[in-house]
């Protein structure tokens, strides 16, 4: 603003606008009262990307996704990629990827700057996870939580109701991120009674922690190191931290899967020109942030999205000026 740069809230991008040559010369915006186009010399999407539209979610990411809970923006919801994609943007990257992560069932459905950054669930590898039929379903221990958390998000949407408890014992509880203190959880001094409280039948939960503590070994947690102590021929194994879970009182608490972000967008070339399916620039527009495509696959790094969010959006700003 101090720019002199109007800020328009409360308003939705619901389309380009182009000359008769193709090149985009604006935008069609919707605000409460009116739908009216704006006139401009370039158009930079940066909207994110399709996390919060349930339906897109289920059609490119697969089913289960239509549960997730959007730890962002609702208003995050591909407007940008359908725009792009009706005037011949190329798509690209992993569509059926997507940052995710365990999050406390109680979360919002959508983002809630006030607690979201208290849901998220990663401590499980100190523990095990078992879905609503009582079974095991993923490595726990594969590696440090800040590696995994994605694919356990992932994992635990694909289980039933997209629905995993998370059960620790006494020795792991002190261990625990802070941020458990605030869930609403289950306790009991049997696995037989914690089985009843959250729901799953009893005997298949007994019979899972005894194949897993049959193969765990004695001892205390290290959470800060990759302590190697594995399960033998357990399916799924259990790579690190596979400690007896013997100590009451046992702690369960009930978690899903939360998506961050989308991986699949627009291609773009380096200068954030967002290209058509011949591979060529379209005239006009630019893409920033979570809309691009082709930078994750499968995983992604910490503090990446809003990296590559701030180069490609300086860039498109600085092309588009000069343009
Ligand atoms: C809970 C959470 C934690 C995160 N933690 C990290 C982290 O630690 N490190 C990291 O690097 N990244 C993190 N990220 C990811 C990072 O926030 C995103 O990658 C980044 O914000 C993407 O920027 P963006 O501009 O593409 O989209 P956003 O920041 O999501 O902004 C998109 C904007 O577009 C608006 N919009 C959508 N559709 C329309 C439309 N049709 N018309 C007009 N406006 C529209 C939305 O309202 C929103 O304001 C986190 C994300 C979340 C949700």
């Amino acid at each position: 603003r101090r720019a002199g740069i109007s800020v328009l809230y409360e308003t939705e991008m619901s389309g380009l606008t182009q000359d008769d040559s193709g090149v985009v010369v604006g935008v069609v915006a919707r605000d409460n009262d009116e739908t009216y186009r704006i006139r401009s010399k370039a158009v930079i999407l940066a909207c994110g990307g399709f996390e919060a539209n349930a339906e897109m979610r289920g059609k490119h990411i697969g089913p289960g996704w239509e549960l997730a809970k959007v730890r962002g923006s609702r208003h995050n919801t591909g407007d940008g990629h359908r725009a792009a994609m009706t005037i011949g943007a190329q798509p690209i990257g992993q569509w059926d990827g997507c940052h995710g992560t365990p999050i406390d069932i109680d979360a919002p459905a959508t983002g809630d700057i006030q607690v979201t950054d208290q849901m998220p669930r990663r401590s499980y590898t100190l523990g095990i996870s078992v879905n609503l039929k009582g079974k095991r379903f993923v490595d726990e221990g594969e590696g440090f939580a800040e590696q995994t958390f994605v694919s356990m998000g992932q994992a635990i949407l694909r289980q039933e109701n997209g629905i995993a408890i998370q059960i620790f014992d006494s020795k792991a509880r002190p261990h625990l991120e802070g941020r458990y203190g605030g869930s609403r959880k289950f306790e009991a001094d049997t696995i037989t009674q914690l089985a009843e409280q959250i729901g799953v039948d009893a005997a298949t939960l007994a019979a899972t922690m005894d194949a897993y503590n049959e193969q765990a070994h004695e001892g205390e947690y290290h959470p800060r190191e990759l302590d190697g102590r594995s399960t033998n021929d357990l399916k799924p194994p259990k790579s690190n931290w596979a400690i007896r879970i013997d100590k009451p009182p046992f702690t369960a608490f009930t978690v899903t899967g939360g998506i961050t972000y989308t991986y699949g967008g627009l291609k773009i070339d380096t200068n954030s020109r967002v290209l058509d399916s011949g591979d060529l620039p379209i005239g006009g527009l630019y893409a920033a942030g979570e809309i691009v495509g082709g930078i994750f696959y499968h995983n992604s790094l910490r503090a990446a999205g809003l990296m590559h969010g701030a180069v490609f959006g300086k860039i498109a700003g600085e092309h588009a000026a000069r343009s």
